[in-house]
């Protein structure tokens, strides 16, 4: 068995007792393997050694000096003793306090000297002190002071020593059979360092740059065996296609839309044709800002399909959206001999019933619906397309199971959450992208406001103005359907409509819609807003995605500072739809400094991807795409924000090996092929 599967617990040369070993467990180290893959989360440079003079207070130092007296213990109470000595070095003095290390005592003797590092503080003109320094005699091997020392994850049991020497023991048994996961011209081309000068540098740096040498090696190899694996199973998943879309002729269809599509959404159909028409399914992703027309070019696609004899199946996140794009693709496509039914878990069982009858003898051509489309009892005929709108609300595995329905049917999934470029790199490693970056012409200007409680009667006078002047708003409170521990959101919620519609705008028609309502009151609450019978919708963030009512010309946000930026972009999309000039509302909310800067950076653009990639520097990668269904397997030294030029690179050179060497059958790569077949294994439910 190799070294680096052995237990920690066999490390020899160490007592790890049962309870150290349990620590170490519950941080995930298992193995040797795991103890050296763990590297420190941050580093202290300790390398200056400073005079006491020259110490400066409320940071930690690390100082030479010499034990002035044999150091005294004393019991304060139970459970609390203090240590307590003074140093000097040629120019000062210095008290040193330990804590509850009553062995300090015998560890320290007077008149020799140590080198010691903590932190020191110095209240007026007493003498500085330092108060639990770790420290080492001088002359001793720099081990936690006189270097860069590596900091790790710690939890109760394990101290940094602990774990430093631990691993210093693994590199120094299983040193040489690190696996060189890079093959040599990679490695040569990129110059990284090799993999032992890594491992080692980066937990015990011998300097800076050796450090910085390291990181970069082990980073570009954790986004090369990553790039490899999306590459690899991309190659395996690659079966001939079944449903070949050839000489697609969509005149009718641009005849019968009711504008002309974009250059941006003309590009996106043209890449759709050309993946439908070859010899592999198509997984393509189009990625474009709200409101930026994904719907016409998923139509187009549908319709092509649809010509070729085949069936194509439509799913939205939610029954609203279902529902909306079910009458808008009706009227388009349905004059056009399309026949399009809606699938949804809102129909009654009967009309259920009979909808997946229609889909399965293949009389139903479009199919749009939501998961439950995914159900089992779902059958297709012949289907040949699948289309998932607001992909970021689909787990992967959805995606997968959709796919399994049909004879392995081409994918097109479309995202309104721009996705920073890096990041879809790796989400989305697998498909291919269009990204449509032009707006449609005419597009209204939205003023972004953002204030605070004191403006709330003006807040309200506007939105009063606005419907006199025949428009709609939009009032969205922060979810209450994700918050189930607190039943009394929803009431809250509720009353606050309540409030809105009996207090404030006696005379308005106020509705409210969220998480909770079944179905079909969703959806006509919708559908009277839409068709302007309301006037104001309170709502969560049901309305987040793809909603389109052009004459509604406010969003008003309450307690905006609890929703991520990408949100309320998607949010501020609702808005400026029509040919009205429309307003976003900001409330301000709890907003502390950092929550305000962002806001005001928010109100000054409209670009989703920088909005997106601020949001994924702020919150991190899992939040971003709201919870662990990320897609996105664990890395434990990459950091998807900091590294993409490096991100891209690996990238590059993992495409070029695997073009060359599909099946990663090369002796050359055979290393690799274990760690791909490692990762595909650890991210089984997260892959598809
Ligand atoms: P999203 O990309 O957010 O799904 P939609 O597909 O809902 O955007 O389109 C937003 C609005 O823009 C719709 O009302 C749609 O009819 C309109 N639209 C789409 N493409 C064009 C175009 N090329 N010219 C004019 N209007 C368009
Ligand atoms: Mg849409």
């Amino acid at each position: 068995m190799d070294m680096l599967d052995r237990e920690i617990s066999e490390l020899t040369g160490l007592r790890i007792g049962e309870q150290r070993l349990k620590a170490f467990h519950k941080l995930g180290i298992v193995t040797l393997r795991d103890l050296v893959t763990d590297f420190p989360r941050a580093y202290d440079d300790r390398r200056e050694a400073r005079l006491i003079s020259e110490a400066v207070p409320g940071e930690a130092n690390c100082v030479l000096a010499t034990v002035g007296e044999p150091p005294r213990l004393s019991r304060i109470r139970k459970g609390l003793d203090i240590t307590k000595t003074f140093v000097f070095d040629g120019m000062g003095r210095m008290d040193v306090t330990f804590f509850n290390q009553p062995y300090v005592k015998n560890l320290l003797k007077t008149g020799e000297t140590y080198y010691f590092y903590g932190r020191v503080e110095r209240k007026g003109t007493y003498r500085p002190q330092m108060q639990n320094p770790v420290f080492e005699p001088e002359g001793s091997e720099p081990v936690t002071t006189r270097r860069v020392v590596p900091l790790y994850r710690l939890t109760a049991g394990l101290s940094q020593k602990m774990v430093m020497s631990a691993v210093r023991r693994a590199l120094e048994l299983c040193g040489d059979e690190l696996p060189e996961q890079l093959p040599a011209a990679v490695r040569e081309r990129y110059q990284l360092a090799q993999t032992r000068f890594a491992y080692e540098n980066i937990h015990a740096p011998r300097d800076l740059e050796s450090l910085e040498l390291a990181r970069r090696r082990l980073i570009f190899e954790e986004l090369f065996v990553l790039s490899a694996t999306l590459a690899f199973m991309r190659s395996c998943q690659r079966k001939k296609s079944s449903f070949r879309v050839e000489n697609a002729d969509l005149t009718d269809f641009y005849a019968a839309l009711p504008f002309r599509l974009t250059g941006a959404q003309s590009r996106a159909v043209a890449e759709i044709l050309r993946d439908m028409a070859g010899d592999h399914p198509m997984s393509r992703l189009v990625q474009g800002d709200v409101g930026s027309g994904k719907t016409a070019v998923a139509a187009a696609a549908a319709y092509a399909c649809v010509k070729a004899g085949y069936q194509a199946a439509f799913m939205a996140p939610t029954e609203i959206l279902a529902e909306q794009h079910f009458k808008s693709l009706g009227k388009l496509l349905g004059p056009l001999g399309v026949r399009v039914d809606l699938l949804t878990g809102g129909l009654t069982p009967k009309a259920k019933r009979e909808a997946q009858e229609r889909l399965r003898l293949g009389q139903t051509q479009l199919v749009i619906g939501t998961h439950a489309l995914i159900s089992d009892k779902v059958e297709f005929a012949d289907l040949a397309l699948i289309i998932a709108d607001e992909q970021h609300r689909f787990g992967v595995q959805q995606r997968a199971a959709l796919s399994d329905k049909g004879d392995t049917p081409h994918v097109l999934v479309m995202s309104a959450t721009p996705i920073p470029r890096t990041m879809a790199l790796i989400v989305y490693g697998d498909l291919d992208v269009s990204v449509i970056d032009e707006l449609p012409p005419g597009r209204q200007e939205i003023d972004t406001i953002l204030v605070g409680e004191d403006k709330r009667r003006r807040v309200y006078d506007f939105i009063r103005a606005q419907v006199a002047e025949g428009r709609q708003a939009f009032i969205v409170c922060p979810a209450v359907e994700e918050n189930e521990e607190d039943p009394g959101g929803l009431k809250s919620v509720k009353e606050y409509a309540r409030e809105l519609q009996e207090k404030i705008f006696p005379d308005l028609r106020v509705a409210l819609v969220h998480g909770k309502l079944r179905p079909a009151e969703k959806n006509a609450a919708m559908e009277d807003f839409a068709a302007g019978r309301t006037d104001i919708l309170v709502a969560t963030t049901v309305i987040e995605v793809g909603v389109d009512v052009p004459n509604a010309t406010l969003m008003v946000v309450e307690n905006a500072d609890r929703f991520g930026l990408s949100q309320l972009h998607q949010l501020r999309g609702r808005v400026g739809r029509g040919e009205h000039k429309s307003y976003c509302v900001l409330f301000k909310g709890n907003a502390g400094e950092t929550a305000l800067e962002r806001l005001r950076a928010f109100r000054k653009t409209r670009d989703g991807f920088k909005i997106a990639e601020e949001d994924l520097a702020i919150r991190g990668p899992g939040d971003f795409f709201g919870s662990r269904q990320s897609g996105l397997p664990d890395m434990t030294i990459a950091s998807f924000t900091a590294d993409i030029a490096l991100l891209k690179t690996a990238q590059e050179a993992a495409r070029e090996l695997l073009t060359a060497d599909p099946a990663l059958e090369d002796p050359e790569n055979a290393v690799l092929r274990e760690s791909v077949m490692r990762m595909i294994e650890r991210n089984k439910g997260t892959f598809n």
